[in-house]
């Protein structure tokens, strides 16, 4: 999608402050400890060749979700190891290879679909992804772990790594957790080798678990500065927020009582009121679950008014306002402020999902 240069509606990314929050982990990390950030999905939705680049001297490795992820990061001059979190079919092995990107084996039917279609695996790096308890991806026994790093032996690849990934670590409840970690060091005990890096740690797994990390962690959402369990368990260290979404008054008027705003009809004024129109809507990922949300204009909450439309959004104003006026949809403004966190809360879902549907269509500036 092209970005939208010439509207006033904009995410500012605070690249100082994503440094800051990878400084903070990494301080919080024992020595030797190796830091993987994670910058798949466009740096959840920051810009990934701009937070790479600016991380790049402080962090060990990146991890994306798939190829293309990766190839981008070495088109942009990223000169580090890149691991890839998902599934890359065969077919593309050739391509790993000469970018010099890790992949993740996940299964024995996948080496086995691999060496049927005759890929070779020579000179390939890669991590082994275990399913303690996830239920998504990775091997589920230290048996066919065994077979796998025979195999892989065997066909010239470097096993540099081995992983699992937590399905509850930013929850109170611990349960899952602990099972899950009791199953990992399970079946690390019964391999033939260990390779040289092991990790299980999130951003949640860092901050609560720290007895998980074995010699790396991936990072992802607290590099952000968003809490990784929303507001249920608290930060060990403060984290800055890196993003702010920002736009501006388009359109400003006043309706009286009875008139209606939007598509269905659904709000009606109760008296006279100032309605003003700002160029945000779902198709930016301003999703319309946030209809009856706020935003903030000079400091003061303005509530989201009407449907949310593909382009464009309505809200009710105290007074009239000049066009242009900012209108600050994540940020400060003022003495208030609305965090991702917030929008997140109203809408009923996690930060992540909130800055990741971010679309293309807002440009993206960095300080
Ligand atoms: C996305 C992802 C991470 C990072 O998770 P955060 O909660 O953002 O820290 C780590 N590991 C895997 C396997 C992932 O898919």
């Amino acid at each position: 999608m092209i970005s939208s240069p010439h509207r006033p509606t904009v995410v500012r990314v605070d690249l100082e402050a994503i440094k800051a929050n990878l400084e903070s982990v990494k301080e919080s990390l024992k020595p030797g400890v190796k830091t993987f950030a994670v910058v798949k999905a466009n740096a959840y939705g920051h810009g990934a060749t701009e937070v790479s680049r600016h991380i790049e001297s402080l962090v060990d490795a990146f991890c994306v979700s798939n190829l293309d992820e990766a190839l981008e990061l070495r088109q942009a001059g990223i000169s580090c190891p890149i691991l890839v979190l998902g599934v890359v079919m065969p077919e593309a092995v050739a391509l790993a290879i000469e970018y010099d990107i890790t992949l993740t084996v996940t299964s024995l039917d996948w080496l086995a679909f691999a060496l049927k279609q005759e890929v070779s695996l020579a000179d390939l790096t890669v991590h082994l992804k275990v399913d303690s308890g996830m239920g998504r991806l990775g091997f589920r026994s230290s048996r066919d772990v065994n077979q796998a790093l025979r195999l892989l032996g065997e066909s010239g690849a470097r096993v540099e790594g081995i992983f699992t990934h937590f399905a509850t670590a930013d929850e109170a409840e611990t349960t899952h957790f602990e099972k899950q970690l009791a199953t990992f060091k399970d079946l690390l005990e019964n391999l033939d080798w260990v390779p040289e890096i092991v990790h299980a740690s999130n951003s949640a797994t860092t901050l609560w678990h720290r007895d998980a990390i074995f010699n790396a962690v991936r990072e992802g959402i607290v590099l952000y500065g968003l809490n990784p369990s929303g507001t249920v368990l608290s930060e060990p260290f403060p984290l800055q927020a890196a993003l702010t979404l920002e736009s501006s008054l388009i359109h400003v008027k006043k309706i009286g009582q009875g008139d209606s705003v939007g598509y269905g009809a659904t709000y009606q004024a109760f008296g006279e009121e100032w309605v003003g129109t700002v160029p945000i809507g779902y198709a930016d990922g301003w999703t319309r679950d946030t209809q009856g949300f706020h935003v903030l204009v000079e400091g003061e909450p303005c509530e989201i008014i009407g449907r949310i439309s593909m382009d464009q959004l309505t809200i009710r104003l105290p007074r009239a306002y000049p066009l242009g006026t900012p209108v600050t949809l994540i940020g400060v403004s003022g003495e208030e402020s609305i965090s991702v966190t917030d929008v997140a809360s109203y809408r009923g879902t996690i930060n992540y999902e909130v800055v990741c549907l971010l679309s293309d269509r807002i440009p993206r500036v960095y300080h």
